[in-house]
């Protein structure tokens, strides 16, 4: 078998320049000339996971089915390649360190000073390597968080500048992903601060191989010839990453333009298999031309920031492309919602989304919000914290259950319809008490999930500690509410649904973890179906 050969994707001049969609889309691109890929995550923050940061700060937390809380660029590249993802695709220093001083604490080292060289970057180098060994693909391809420049990364970019020294430029290519920027008075794009981004690269003893420069227009020739001579790098291996106008989803197709894949394969020496593109072209042309516009509300408190719920807004994108639609989001704060003005918000949409959240805030908004959706029968997908609301709704206002709540937000409450399996509320065990990762989960025979799904076991990533309190179910069925999805030993409530009404489902684990923009979530898929149903006429 071929050696694995490594691709490290490093970031120059600003952060926020699509790092991650840039080595999800070179895994999409690898794998369209068929080949295999692994695609690691290195973040430099002394966390040792984003489990316990808030969403404000980092984004979602991105759940992978052994139950690891990761940075959302695993979430790209999931949805971007079949590159099988665990925890040990995503990697901080917070563990690395926490394994090394682990390791000196049982005496490991036999006496002998530990140091960030070579012990912190040979425990870097054996997570990288230990995906290779495992995995056997092709590529892996690192990305490594942060910006050159930045304290955090030093360790990082040392480890992989001696496996370059060891294994060579045949085995090992660095990318540096850096930004071009336009001074708009002068109308001229500038390559200064990539040239000093490199020198930076160089000082730590890194050549990059391949630049490629985000940019508003396309680099000129006479920008690319520039940008060589002054960095070392090949004009031909200079690329342009512009802003792609869309989706996300371009992406890839915007690489290709610039031949991104053959420029890697070039450099690595390997075979220019044939290409098998068609699929993301197909799907680049469904989004461009939707035949409708659905508009769906996403009621939650992070609303504010795009990445606190990046999943979500991707399954509804991948459930518009199943039904050949594009989904337009319009946000809501639940604190925001009240009785008086919850018709007046809701009055243009056509479905609703309760997506997964911790805290009391916002709570009442959401159960008002939900309560219209069920009884004016506007499609609805309550996931995770979104679900047991939905729950809380139902007891309050159809069981009589005034005062229902989770024991999350009323630990008093004479109706505790949602509460903990084991009463575990101390504080230090934050982050270790969590119901974490794919679980199997068992469907109803002719239930709606079950329709959606058209399966009847299936297996769903989690990330909550509360649950349906058992003790109430039969109170709840009786009123009509169908509990359609259970675990398999029927102790745990997957999945709610309400009578006479066209789609009204909560699950408790989280579908977007598992959509693809190739393989739309069913869940996503039947949502945006049966919201587009309430398009009128005209709109
Ligand atoms: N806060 C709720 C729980 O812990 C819901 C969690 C979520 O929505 N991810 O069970």
């Amino acid at each position: 078998m071929q050696k694995t050969k490594y691709i490290f994707i490093t970031g120059g001049v600003s952060s926020s320049l699509g790092k991650g969609v840039t080595v999800a889309a070179l895994g999409t691109l690898l794998e369209s000339r068929g080949y295999s890929v692994s695609l690691q995550k290195m973040d430099p923050y002394i966390n040792v996971d984003p489990g316990t940061m808030s969403p404000y700060q980092h984004g979602e937390v991105y759940v992978t089915d052994d139950g690891a809380e990761t940075d959302l660029d695993l979430g790209y590249y999931e949805r971007f390649t079949h590159s099988k993802l665990t925890r040990k695709n995503s990697v901080s220093t917070g563990q690395i360190y926490h394994a090394v001083i682990e390791r000196e604490r049982k005496g490991d080292y036999l006496g002998r000073t530990v140091q960030v060289v070579p012990h912190i970057t040979n425990e870097i180098r054996n997570r990288i390597y230990t995906l290779s060994r495992e995995n056997e693909t092709d590529f892996v391809i690192v990305e490594i968080g942060g910006t050159v420049g930045d304290i955090e990364s030093v360790p990082f970019l040392e480890a992989i500048r001696q496996m370059r020294y060891e294994h060579g430029a045949t085995q090992v290519l660095f990318i540096h992903l850096t930004l071009v920027p336009t001074i708009t008075a002068a109308g001229e794009a500038k390559t200064k601060p990539t040239q000093h981004s490199v020198k930076e690269l160089l000082a730590i003893g890194i050549q990059p191989d391949i630049l490629i420069c985000r940019i508003q227009k396309k680099l000129s020739q006479e920008m690319k010839n520039k940008i060589s001579l002054f960095c070392n790098v090949k004009e031909e291996n200079v690329i342009s990453a512009t802003d792609i106008t869309t989706s996300i989803y371009e992406i890839p197709q915007m690489y290709r333009e610039e031949k991104l894949d053959e420029v890697v394969l070039k450099v690595l020496g390997m075979d220019m298999k044939k290409l098998n593109f068609s699929k993301w072209e197909q799907l680049v042309h469904t989004i461009r031309n939707p035949k409708k516009v659905v508009r769906i509300a996403l009621i939650g408190k992070y609303i504010s920031l795009q990445d606190a719920y990046r999943s979500v807004y991707e399954a509804l994108s991948h459930g518009g492309i199943a039904n050949q639609a594009s989904v337009e989001v319009t946000k809501l704060n639940p604190e925001d919602i009240t009785k008086a003005n919850v018709k007046e918000l809701l009055k243009n949409i056509h479905g609703i989304l309760v997506p997964g959240g911790f805290g009391e805030r916002g709570i009442e908004g959401k159960v008002v919000a939900i309560h219209y959706a069920r009884t004016k029968k506007i499609p609805f997908l309550g996931i995770c914290l979104g679900m047991q609301c939905a729950v809380i709704e139902f007891a309050r206002n159809e069981l009589g259950m005034k005062d229902a709540n989770s024991t999350e937000f009323n630990p008093k409450s004479e109706y505790p319809v949602i509460s903990m399996i084991e009463e575990q509320t101390e504080i230090e065990q934050m982050g270790g008490t969590m119901r974490l990762g794919a679980y199997p989960c068992r469907l109803q025979k002719g239930s709606l999930v079950q329709q959606e799904y058209k399966l009847e076991k299936v297996s769903e990533r989690h990330r909550h500690r509360f649950e349906f309190t058992l003790r109430f179910k039969d109170a709840f069925e009786k009123k009509g509410m169908k509990i359609s999805g259970t675990s398999p030993d029927q102790d745990l409530v997957e999945v709610v649904e309400v009578p006479n009404h066209p789609w009204f489902i909560g699950v408790q684990f989280h579908p977007e973890f598992m959509s693809k923009p190739t393989k739309p979530h069913p869940l996503f898929v039947g949502l945006v179906r049966e919201s587009i149903k309430l398009i009128k006429k005209g709109e």
